[in-house]
């Protein structure tokens, strides 16, 4: 008989964990996955390039209907979990059907987080997290309507660019100031800058919002300084918070997100987290490759084998409004750190190196990416870097030349 196993959540991290699944442990487990969006899992990271009119949305569904059909798995979507009794091993629908478990494992991600100011709720202010924002954003905006975009971090990068590109007329406020601050050092994020203005972006730095203006809906965004920008309409994305609601109301420990141990577990025995609603050693991932590594020791995990999930070093390889970023480790540098710099200004490129003690700590490439990867598995192994350390800045294919 196969054991019931119910996820919570059908996005990213839940479609990687049934992948894995079937390919290592098919039948072993009656599979059910519960998802509040109407819809079958899809790519969210695709959702910028959906914003930008560059993919359709209908190419953005992980695996066709018959995926999940020829592998056994049931989905239950379009009704969220409302909550869980661990004692009776059972979850409850939002539709009031129950499903029962002897495996849960939550994968239901993050929410974008709400400013919480007057204005906030009135039409036209909106977040970005999901097929059902990006319709109703691309659908408000058109040739000359105003947007203001409210946070610089990679999302409302995105989603300035993608308005931009509708013909909107955008400006992008960050309270920080520098763009992506947790992923680009300052030289990158100023070339960041100078690309976003240069697609017609008003980018405005060190602005903190106070406010949304607006009787029926949104007519302006006012700014601590007192400064006020009319808008048709403001896209809110100032961060995520894990959805650990129902976790937590069942009795799981519960910080930022889900508390999970090293092999995914929480602390109730046979109930997992995974991807970005779970808290790994204090650190909530916000990423996509951590939450496919989570996915891949869990699954070993329930397929019978001794492994451990040790944390991801945080990565980033990223394509922003057109330009290639990417970023790992400790790419800022700390004491006791080196930099090893190349910066072509006239070609759009910037590459910076973190070094300390014979190896790589960190790294950030601006314009040219393709090393990224290389880069990325020189920190994560730790390797000793001394011995091509004058050819390293300029990329694999020089050090390999030169070590042949
Ligand atoms: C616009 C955008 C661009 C991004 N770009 C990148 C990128 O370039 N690179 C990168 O690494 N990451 C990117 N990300 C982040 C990446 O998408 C996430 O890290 C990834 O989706 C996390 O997977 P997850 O399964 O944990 O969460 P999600 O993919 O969010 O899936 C969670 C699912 O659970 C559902 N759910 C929540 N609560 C319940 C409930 N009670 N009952 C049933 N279902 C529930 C949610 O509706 C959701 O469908 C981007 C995110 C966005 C929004």
């Amino acid at each position: 008989m196969s054991e019931p196993l119910v996820i919570i959540g059908n996005g990213m991290a839940a479609a990687r964990l049934c992948e894995e699944l079937a390919q290592r442990a098919l039948g072993r487990y009656a599979i059910a996955v519960i998802g509040e969006e109407p819809q079958l899992a899809y790519n969210r990271i695709l959702l910028s390039s959906v914003l930008a009119g560059d993919v359709p949305a209908s190419e953005t569904l992980l695996k066709p209907a018959s995926w999940w059909r020829d592998r056994g798995v049931t989905l239950r979507y379009g009704a969220a979990a409302t909550s869980v009794d661990l004692a009776a091993r059972n979850v409850t629908l939002a539709d009031g059907k129950a499903l029962s478990f002897a495996k849960l494992v939550f994968a239901t991600g993050s929410r974008a987080i709400r400013l919480p100011i007057a204005g906030a709720e009135l039409p036209g202010v909106r977040t970005f997290r999901d097929l059902a924002d990006v319709s109703s954003i691309a659908n408000s905006a058109s040739r000359g309507t105003r947007v203001v975009v409210i946070g610089g971090g990679l999302l409302g990068i995105e989603a300035a660019y993608g308005l931009a590109k509708a013909g909107a007329k955008v400006t992008l406020v960050h309270l920080m100031d520098r763009l992506m601050e947790r992923q680009l050092d300052p030289r990158a994020a100023s070339m960041l800058k100078r690309a976003l203005e240069a697609k017609g972006i008003e980018v405005l730095l060190e602005v903190a919002t106070s406010r949304f203006v607006g009787d029926d809906r949104v007519e302006a965004v006012e700014f601590k300084d007192g400064r006020r920008i009319a808008a048709d309409m403001a896209v809110v994305a100032v961060g995520i918070k894990p959805n650990a609601e129902i976790a937590a109301a069942s009795g799981l420990a519960v910080n930022r997100g889900i508390v999970v141990d090293d092999h995914l577990a929480t602390n109730e025995s046979g109930v997992f987290a995974i991807g970005e609603c779970a808290e790994h050693r204090g650190v909530c991932y916000g990423l996509v490759e951590p939450a496919n590594e989570q996915a891949h020791v869990l699954a070993a995990r329930l397929a019978g084998r001794d492994v451990r999930y040790a944390g991801s070093v945080n990565a980033t390889n990223l394509k922003v409004s057109g330009v290639h970023v990417f970023s790992a480790g400790d790419f800022l540098g700390t004491e006791g750190t080196e930099s090893i710099v190349l910066s072509d200004p006239g070609l759009g490129t910037y590459r910076k190196l973190v070094v300390a003690g014979g190896r790589m700590v960190g790294a950030v490439l601006y314009g040219d990416t393709a090393d990224g990867l290389w880069y990325l598995e020189l920190i994560r192994t730790g390797a000793e870097i001394e011995s091509c350390r004058e050819d390293l800045i300029f990329g694999r294919a020089l050090v390999e030349r030169c070590a042949a």
